[in-house]
């Protein structure tokens, strides 16, 4: 049974996962680039470790969760990186979106260390990753997930096994897919109501119930007639898995023409300077185009 864990990234959705961890009673040690957000951690017990190779001693479990590529090329493959550190009998777990080829490039680096390794990324925001309520997948060595899964259910709601590695993030990127097309689809649903002199509380209460709904679409609807745009799920964040959808889908000469509309918009609201408010600040690109604003009552 897993008792040490390492998490590093502790982020909108790291935070809440280590958080979980601690809790469900782990010997906890913690990494993040700006070391402050480590220290309520620290003071309820976790260890800190001044580096990601640090990080990864006395850890059966390394658990990381990190923006992009680029950070996993820092934390993962750098001169400090886990894997400068990582040793037979470890496991390795990236929660981050990335590109399935991402992960099939650090379940080789760890390979070559004898380090087991599951690409695990999450459904679900800031408030499931508090409430440990995620939708999770994870894929690479069934027997390895088996044996991580009672960690990953201190996490999650529910946890779907995808197979090999790699396959685990390309269900997320098709995921997210359908989440950039229903948040484009709600904000060109809103502008119109808006345009077309609807009270948009009742609008909202049709989105609610109608057989369209959804709770992406509920939330989302809600806090943006409040014009409430705090981050869960950050616009540049988004705008990132957007262009990951696209190198994707592009090498499976898969089309994904709808993907490009939502993706321009993401990028002009981006450019207006709303990149690190909630990915539903999409909007305003389409406001700032129909020369209007969407608010409520
Ligand atoms: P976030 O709040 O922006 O946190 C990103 C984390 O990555 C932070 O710990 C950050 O460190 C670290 N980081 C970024 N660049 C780095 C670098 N070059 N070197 C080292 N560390 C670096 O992002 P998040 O919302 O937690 O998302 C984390 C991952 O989960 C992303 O891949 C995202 O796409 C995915 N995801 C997010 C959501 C969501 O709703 N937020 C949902 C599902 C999946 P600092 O604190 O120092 O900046």
């Amino acid at each position: 049974m897993i008792k040490a864990i390492s998490y590093l990234g502790l982020g909108t959705m790291g935070n809440g996962m280590a958080s979980n961890l601690l809790k469900a009673g782990y010997k906890l040690t913690v990494w993040n680039r700006s070391a402050e957000k480590c220290e309520p951690f620290v003071r309820k017990g976790a260890r800190l470790a001044d580096s990601p190779a640090d990080a990864v001693s006395n850890a059966e479990l390394v658990m990381y969760s990190l923006s992009n590529e680029e950070a996993v090329e820092e934390v993962v493959f750098g001169p400090k990186g886990i894997l400068s550190r990582i040793k037979e009998g470890q496991i390795a777990i990236d929660m981050s979106t990335v590109l399935p080829a991402t992960s099939l490039q650090e379940r080789e680096a760890y390979a070559k260390r004898h380090v087991d390794f599951l690409d695990a990324p999450v459904f679900g925001s800031k408030q499931e990753s508090a409430d440990a309520k995620l939708w999770i997948m994870a894929a690479g060595n069934k027997a390895v997930f088996e044996k991580v899964k009672p960690v990953l259910e201190h996490l999650g709601q529910t946890i779907h096994y995808f197979g090999k590695n790699g396959n685990a993030t390309a269900m997320k990127l098709v995921g997210n897919l359908i989440v950039a097309l229903e948040l484009e689809a709600l904000a060109e649903g809103l502008v119109l109501a808006q345009k077309a002199e609807l009270d948009l509380t009742t609008v909202m209460e049709v989105v609610k119930v109608a057989d369209f709904r959804s709770p992406l679409l509920v939330s989302n609807g809600q806090n943006i007639l409040k014009r409430d745009f705090s981050p869960s799920f950050a616009l540049k964040l988004m705008l990132k898995d957007a262009s990951l959808i696209e190198k994707f889908a592009e090498s499976l000469r898969s089309p994904v023409p709808a993907l490009r509309v939502a993706e321009k918009n993401l990028k002009s609201a981006v450019t207006l300077g709303f990149g690190r408010e909630n990915a539903s600040a999409l909007i305003k690109a389409l406001e700032k185009e129909a020369d209007i604003e969407v608010k409520g009552r």
